[in-house]
């Protein structure tokens, strides 16, 4: 009867359930993340993959007799986890291409280039990203000279690690339609030029477009494999779902054919790349959701300013270890302005990356203007990092219903430098996850990988901890701001369902909702924090179907 109730209610297909369509999964543990039941030992779904019961493991075996069983012995399962901004192609082309994560060195990058070149044909462009000039020694940009002896007419084109800042060898410059010796910038962009007005080879946010655009076009079967390639490692990771933090129309329609075809392993929430196609495209045709429930287009998002590690973020005052330097608007206010006019006529949710705390101001009051007497509705309009905030903007989150979407393992890789970018009183309000929180603010979390890792355990492990991978510092950075693990799973799993409007189907484990899940062989609301790291994720299931098990 409950069963057959629940079917109704939810408007599924009238048939009625045999018992063989019910699998009943026992654990130790099942954290639901359910305020009313947060713990219980089991629950039910149906073959749709539906739950419908969660409890305890003797009621629910009598509830569901003759039900499929799935028992996980003594481990933990915990709702899926959801990834609240990622970047699933640039994931997959990270795979793709020549990996640069961890280098401490030059040399050591143009030893994994040469690794990496033999998989190439002649004349085919050179792709890798990660590297980041704040782990040599040298901690100085890179010029095109340091790739032109190992690279004389291969063009390479190197993204640096938090993808707002490129390197190209001279070949790659060469291919450039655009003359780049002079005195002229791009909007949003900056062009690094030597003495003599000639370009050095890096390239800064908008500036990066240029190089980019002399890039021949990847071929759909490979733009395809790479979102297949970023989603398939995001479920061996435990991720049940990814908010795609901005993708053009195109990427919107190869999802499409891969959902089409069955070949989503989980949920992706992607956002429209801007004021583009794409938003263009939800202001005509509506917000889009595909009939698998495995894809969607509802947001739109806006970038305000750069990043912190090339000192793009925009910031109130001059960098602290760069005077002069305020940093860079990559959309103007009145471009964000527009776009975010136009989004909310559209019914459209925005999501804007802003780092410096001059960013996330112009995000905020482009949000108050647009949003007007809507600023007290559903809007859940979110600011993607918000990572550093004048102490007087802290409370406008919560104020204006505004979602902070946080990255736990930006601050603990940002840590080692952030301070000399801010100085010791801006830092008071960076990374604040605690602030913010204790504020009334919705904290949505997320890795942004590739610029971090795709794995949510780190996150998790950064959110409690504030420490890096050796326990350094020992105590954590700024400690005050660190959350506990429960908050941490929270923004892992509700929080980032309902930063996608996605609470009442997922994040939780409750009847009615989605089985979307993982196995952990520890539980993670138990073990000491260093522990958070190494969790064995066993099986990832979404829809109630395993789409990952651990060997
Ligand atoms: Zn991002």
């Amino acid at each position: 009867m409950r069963r057959f109730a629940c079917g109704l209610l939810l408007g599924m297909a009238a048939t009625p359930l045999f018992a063989a369509d019910v699998t009943v999964l026992t654990a130790h543990r099942i954290h639901t993340m359910d305020a009313a039941h947060p713990q219980a030992q089991a629950m039910a779904f149906d073959a749709s993959g539906r739950i419908l019961d969660v409890g305890d493991a003797k009621a629910l075996l009598a509830r569901h007799p003759g039900a499929k069983r799935l028992d996980v012995g003594s481990a933990t399962v915990v709702p899926g986890l959801i990834d609240a901004h990622g970047h699933v192609s640039g994931l997959g082309w990270a795979m793709l291409t020549a990996d640069l994560v961890d280098t401490a060195s030059k040399a050591e990058i143009l030893e994994r280039l040469r690794a990496k070149e033999k998989e190439l044909k002649p004349g085919e462009w050179l792709i890798g990203r990660g590297w980041d000039q704040n782990d040599w020694p040298e901690q100085a940009f890179p010029t095109a000279a340091d790739l032109d002896a190992a690279f004389p007419d291969r063009p390479v084109w190197l993204s640096r690690i938090d993808g707002h800042a490129g390197w190209a060898n001279s070949a790659a410059m060469l291919a450039v339609k655009r003359d780049l010796s002079g005195d002229w910038q791009p909007d949003g962009g900056n062009i690094r030029r030597d003495g003599k007005g000639q370009p050095t080879g890096v390239f800064i946010d908008n500036a990066m477009a240029l190089v980019d655009a002399a890039q021949p076009a990847a071929s759909e079967a490979t733009a395809e494999k790479a979102l297949a390639l970023g989603m398939r490692a995001a479920v061996e990771h435990g991720l049940t779902g990814v908010h795609d933090a901005g993708i053009p129309l195109e990427e919107l329609h190869r999802y499409q054919h891969l959902a089409d075809s069955g070949q989503m392993p989980l949920r992706v929430y992607t956002m429209a790349d801007g004021n583009h196609a794409a938003l263009e495209s939800l202001c005509k045709n509506g917000l889009y959701r595909h009939p698998s429930g495995r894809l969607q287009m509802r947001a739109v998002k806006l970038y305000a300013d750069g990043a912190l590690g090339s000192r793009g973020a925009a910031m109130l005052a001059d960098y602290s270890d760069d005077h002069g330097n305020r940093g860079l608007m990559v959309m103007s206010p009145e471009e964000l302005a527009t776009a975010a006019d136009k989004a909310h006529r559209c019914g459209v949710q925005v999501a804007t990356h802003a780092i410096g705390d001059r960013g996330n101001r112009v995000a905020l009051d482009t949000y108050a203007k647009a949003l007007g007497k809507d600023v007290a509705s559903d809007h859940r309009w979110r600011i993607e990092h918000a990572q550093i905030l004048a102490p007087e903007d802290l409370p406008r989150l919560a104020q204006m219903h505004v979602i902070a979407s946080m990255q736990p393992t930006h601050a603990t890789s940002d840590m080692p430098w952030a301070e000399d970018r801010v100085g010791p009183q801006r830092i008071v309000g960076a990374y604040a996850w605690r602030q913010l929180r204790d504020a009334g603010t919705h904290l949505a979390l997320g890795s942004d990988f590739p610029v971090e890792s795709v794995d949510p355990r780190l996150g998790l492990y950064a959110a409690v901890s504030r420490s890096d991978g050796k326990g350094l510092p020992a105590g954590g950075w700024y400690p005050d701001e660190k959350l506990t693990a429960f908050e941490a799973l929270r923004g892992f799993t509700l929080e980032a369902a309902y930063a996608g409007f996605a609470e009442n189907e997922v994040g939780s484990l409750a009847a009615g909702k989605r089985a979307d899940f993982v196995v952990l062989a520890e539980d993670p609301l138990a073990v000491p924090d260093a522990a958070l790291r190494t969790l064995d994720v066993r099986a990832t299931y979404v829809d109630g179907k395993a789409v990952y098990e651990a060997k």
